[in-house]
């Protein structure tokens, strides 16, 4: 059966008993139809907050399908509340890009579902309109201002850094021109367009904490320079109060259920090779102040998404997490010992154990933010048991614990062991989470820790552009924000061909970029691009829609 299917055999329960579970009444709620709804931020509750268990799920690197992340998250918390304990999964939304590219959606797999997963891929509340609506409404003041004589701020077109986004896979619109038409339609300049889940607004919305430090945050959103080199924010257009309106509800997380019928928020939506990429600040806490345990997502890798969820989010919002949750999949760590994309079914024990030094720098990684970690693999129909009993040696040979999680096939029944592995390895209590580096250090300090200690590289270079771009951040004060790397998610270096745990390679700094209404620097290595393209056989082929509104093709 496919997602799709499963997923339409479930009866779903009305959206207000999936808030009584948290004791919200159904009048606090704002329906977006039966099963979705937000919630209001009144109901987040800070003192509870800080009682919850956070655990963070993340991953290996991965092979270009997913190891999946999302599908471990919903997985675990249904096993988590099959053993009594009161717990929310927390996750990102899906963007179209995938859905209608090659991954398709991001509402989990199997028996391991957040629903309803047609609506939550497609549209869902219309969080990802909103946010598009606020960043091209900016683009648009821009453009306006450059063309008016008497409100004119003097912005030098060839300067301004803010672009447009759309929430698609469209790589013909990463340079565009605008402004062609003569006098009465605009001033022509190159620009582009980023895909949406790369807005800086997306950025923001994801660690505002309430609509005040929204607003703060999108006013001191950087466009570019004046005539004369003067720089110039969003709020010099007087933009941000207008933003701010576009976003009111998308501040607001999203409440759904997951096949079991436990409680899911789902809010926010970033990628994690080119911005933060965990949900926003605000599910985060909003889950926590309902449940016991809360189990969040970053990825691709955890050298991606979990360094930026410890050494941003957590930093920013004073978040403390109490287990990592590594997952990895037999069919990786094939792929990075060297076997071949078409052959990951196949069993091959020898390339397993090449693969397994990729599963260690990740273990010496979490332990850098000292927090327990607990292996999870994910299993597939097509594991041996030879290969399975490797990893599980292999763990016990480093101490870590280890569970065998069959959440895909069998839902929460199949997350019973990892469960327990983690309501252990917590109640032993030896997390104790500290950041890797202190957002006071020098921005190349920040770089190369980073660099070094995590990706496992020599040293970093930097092209004369990106040295540029480090005098810019020094001149506009920012040298104090934190680094929010840029990187392939395939390889634990800049290069995506580097398997397993590459050695003696150096990262290259392309360029920076500045997100300073987000709160951090985006230094960019080798060729990872903000718009990506569709395949020749995109997904989009197989999705369609019968005369009684039924969906299709969705996976
Ligand atoms: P991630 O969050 O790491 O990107 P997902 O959880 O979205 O990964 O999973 C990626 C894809 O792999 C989904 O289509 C999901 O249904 C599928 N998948 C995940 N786990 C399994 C499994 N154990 N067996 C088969 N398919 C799986
Ligand atoms: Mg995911």
């Amino acid at each position: 059966m496919t997602d799709l299917q499963i997923a339409k055999k479930v009866t779903l329960q009305p959206i207000s008993t999936i808030a009584e579970k948290f004791g919200i009444d159904s009048d606090q709620i704002e329906m977006y139809g039966k099963y979705k709804a937000k919630l209001p931020l009144q109901a987040i509750n800070k003192q509870n907050a800080s009682k919850s268990n956070l655990i963070l799920v993340s991953a290996i690197s991965p092979t270009p399908a997913g190891e999946g992340k999302t599908t471990m998250s919903i997985g675990l918390s249904e096993g988590l509340n099959r053993l009594e304990k009161k717990t929310t999964v927390v996750l990102r939304e899906p963007s179209l890009g995938p859905v209608f590219g090659i991954k398709g959606g991001a509402t989990g797999g199997g028996y391991a579902q957040v629903l309803p997963m047609e609506d939550i891929n497609l549209h869902f509340t219309g969080d990802f309109a909103a946010i598009e609506k606020a960043h091209n409404l900016l683009a648009a003041i821009i453009d306006n201002n450059i063309q008016s004589k008497t409100a004119s701020l003097s912005l030098d077109p060839r300067t301004i850094s803010w672009k447009r986004v759309v929430d698609l896979n469209d790589r013909a619109l990463r340079r565009v021109i605008v402004g062609l038409g003569g006098t009465t339609s605009g001033v022509p300049r190159e620009t582009g367009f980023d895909i949406t889940a790369a807005s800086e607004i997306m950025a923001i919305l994801c660690l505002a904490e309430n609509l005040s430090d929204l607003k703060n945050r999108l006013g001191h959103i950087f466009i570019g320079y004046t005539y004369d080199k003067n720089p110039i924010y969003a709020k010099d257009l007087k933009a941000e109060g207008a933003m701010t309106a576009l976003l009111k509800d998308a501040i607001k997380p999203n409440l759904v259920q997951t096949i079991e019928g436990n409680p899911a928020i789902i809010h926010g939506g970033p990628f994690a090779n080119i911005a933060q990429g965990t949900n926003t600040v605000i599910a985060t806490l909003m889950g926590m102040s309902y449940s016991e345990y809360t189990v969040t997502e970053a990825g691709f890798g955890f050298d991606l998404g979990a360094e930026k969820f410890f050494d941003i989010k957590c930093q920013s919002a004073g978040l403390k997490p109490k287990a990592v949750v590594l997952t990895a999949t037999i069919r990786a760590l094939k792929y990075h010992g060297g076997a071949d994309l078409n052959s990951l079914t196949t069993p091959d024990t020898e390339a397993l154990k090449k693969g397994l030094p990729n599963l260690e720098k990740h273990l010496e990684n979490i332990a850098k933010f000292k927090v327990a970690p607990v292996i999870a693999i994910n299993k597939f129909t097509s594991d041996s048991d030879d290969e399975i009993k490797m990893i599980r040696d292999f763990a016990a040979s480093k101490g870590v614990k280890v569970a065998l999680a069959e959440v895909w096939e069998k839902g929460g029944e199949g997350a019973i062991e990892l469960a327990q592995c983690v309501i252990d390895v917590i109640a032993s209590d030896t997390s104790d989470f500290k950041p890797l580096y202190r957002w006071e250090a020098s921005v190349t300090d920040k770089i190369e820790t980073i660099a070094t200690e995590i990706y496992g590289a020599e040293y970093v270079d930097y092209t004369s552009k990106a040295k540029l771009h480090l005098k810019k951040i020094s001149d506009l004060g920012l040298d104090h924000l934190p680094v929010c790397i840029a990187k392939t998610q395939k390889s634990l270096s800049d290069n995506p061909k580097l398997l397993g745990r590459p050695k003696d390679f150096i990262i290259t700094v392309r360029e920076i970029e500045i997100a300073a209404g987000a709160g951090f620097l985006i230094p960019i290595t080798g060729d990872i691009m903000r718009m990506p393209g569709l395949p020749a056989h995109p997904a989009s082929e197989g999705i369609d829609v019968n005369d009684e509104g039924e969906i299709t093709g969705l996976f």
